[in-house]
């Protein structure tokens, strides 16, 4: 048999390493994409179900693989809603805006300087607040929780809203280049079980935003006066006002902020 007989028999074309490049890189995407996450719990309890699905059909125990064969059709259906927020981020992450740009900067560094200057004065005062502000995928959704603003980014406004006893200072402010396009809006919660249990609600909403955005959200502790910032699903805790400023402009902060949630980023 010549050399590369069989290669030939098999007919190999570009095409085939082509795909195959393709399909292991998509499928490690998947993996980073559910690794730390409820995917990875799910994952085992459908794998005895399959398994348990194999037994019943070499037994010939039709009952159980009839009833498991219906678990299956339907389960289809129910993973898509129960993943449908991790499917959400997924989907918009594959956006070529997101591919072209790891990290964009904010636009404009005088918004920046009202945001860092707003996070400032309320962490001294020790004002809980949260402060989103929205990349590419659009938070819309979240504005109608809360009440729609439209009002250029000031530190001046930024503070009044989160006053304690101001009609709008619970839930969070989201920005939107350098506009205010909500406040008192009630973000989802962080559902990770990996996280602090010391982490409050507050916490939890800013770390459930970013698992199902791409959103930079800003949060001051009330009880701790302290800073942190999340994003994609990570928080970055005990943030001094000028690391925020660092973080927020694409930079790396001058000096290494503690890292409570021991869970890579995703993206
Ligand atoms: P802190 O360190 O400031 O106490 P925390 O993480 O311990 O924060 P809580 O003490 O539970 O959290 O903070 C409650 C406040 O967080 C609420 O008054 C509200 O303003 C805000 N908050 C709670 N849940 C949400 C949510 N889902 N969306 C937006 N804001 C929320
Ligand atoms: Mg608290």
């Amino acid at each position: 048999m010549p050399p590369f007989a069989l290669l030939q028999a098999l007919n190999v074309t570009w095409r085939d390493p082509l795909e195959i490049a393709v399909v292991a890189w998509l499928f490690y995407r998947l993996l980073l994409l559910i690794r730390g996450t409820r995917a990875l719990q799910m994952l085992g309890g459908v794998g005895v179900l399959a398994l348990t699905y194999t037994v019943a059909r070499l037994l010939d125990l039709t009952m159980i693989s009839y009833l498991l064969g219906i678990v299956f059709t339907y389960g289809a259906f129910a993973l898509l809603v129960i993943f449908q927020p991790e499917l959400r981020a997924a989907l918009a992450n594959l956006g070529p805006a997101r591919m072209a740009r790891v990290f964009r900067r904010l636009e404009g560094g005088e918004v920046l300087d009202e945001i860092v200057d707003a996070i400032e004065r309320l962490s001294r005062s020790g004002v809980g607040a949260i402060i989103v502000i929205e990349r590419e995928v659009p938070l819309s959704d979240y504005v109608e929780s809360g009440t729609a603003l439209d009002a250029k980014v000031s530190a001046d406004l930024l503070t009044t809203i989160f006053t304690p006893y101001s009609p709008l200072h619970d839930g969070a402010v989201i920005i939107r280049g350098d506009v205010i396009i909500g406040a008192s809006c009630i973000l989802p919660l962080s559902q990770s079980m990996t996280l602090d249990r010391a982490l409050g609600t507050r916490h939890r909403a800013a770390i459930g935003l970013t698992e199902e955005s791409d959103a930079l959200v800003v949060v001051i502790s009330e009880e701790r006066a302290s800073i942190s910032l999340a994003v994609g699903g990570r928080l970055q805790a005990n943030l001094t006002p000028l690391q925020v400023r660092d973080l927020l402009a694409g930079r790396e902060p001058r000096a290494t902020a503690e890292y409570v949630v021991p869970q890579p980023l995703r993206r």
